[in-house]
């Protein structure tokens, strides 16, 4: 999870809400498309990743979910400060959520990043509080393909430099930023001051897949 900046509404979420409506009028005419819009806006503010666990989402295979269900907060169904977009893995992120009313820790939370660490050898993340732990669960944040894609991006960092990998996951001005740009940026900090010892340990372990 990387901390989501969320930029202004856009201005027919409002109309909508001015008008009594709720998300669930989105899905029928004449308001269909803007599902879409939506999301092609979500997309562009999270740089292309999964608000949840980072993977690289297209307008195709994610969907714009609630972080506070649609069922608890009948009300806010058109807030956009609590809609981003994920992906459509069946078994992690908002659909494994589904329905679920639990408090998690949300991407748009300042202290987002620091809820997690992360085991770089074998891509697991883990809370740093129970909140973040019980986020993990919900959102089977370990499950085992996401962990695996994670180490295998480390690999293929392994090779650049610490400035250019910085900028893969940082730069604003980037419309896509690398996937699973929440592990990258942990290694990042982990090791600021080594780099040169990250590439060697992720080259060995590459040698020796
Ligand atoms: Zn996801």
């Amino acid at each position: 999870m990387i901390k989501i900046d969320k930029g202004e509404a856009p201005a027919f979420l409002r109309d909508l809400k001015k008008k009594g409506l709720s998300y669930r009028d989105l899905p029928h005419s004449p308001y269909e498309h803007y599902i879409n819009v939506l999301r092609k806006q979500l997309l562009s503010e999270q740089h292309g990743l999964c608000g949840y666990c980072c993977r690289e989402v297209s307008l195709n295979n994610s969907h714009n979910e609630h972080m506070k269900a649609q069922k608890g907060y009948n009300n806010k169904t058109l807030e956009y400060n609590n809609i981003i977009a994920s992906c459509n893995h069946e078994n992690t992120c908002g659909k494994k959520k589904h329905g679920d009313c639990s408090d998690i820790v949300y991407p748009t939370r300042e202290d987002c990043e620091q809820q997690f660490e992360f085991n770089e050898f074998d891509g697991s993340i883990h809370g740093t509080t129970d909140l973040a732990n019980h986020t993990v669960d919900v959102l089977n944040l370990n499950e085992p393909s996401l962990c695996e894609a994670r180490v295998h991006t480390l690999y293929g960092i392994a090779w650049s430099s610490y400035q250019d990998v910085y900028d893969q996951c940082y730069k604003e001005s980037l419309p896509q930023w690398l996937h699973y740009a929440d592990i990258v940026r942990y290694v990042l900090r982990e090791y600021k001051n080594n780099w040169q010892a990250f590439q060697q340990t992720f080259r060995g372990l590459y040698n020796n897949v």
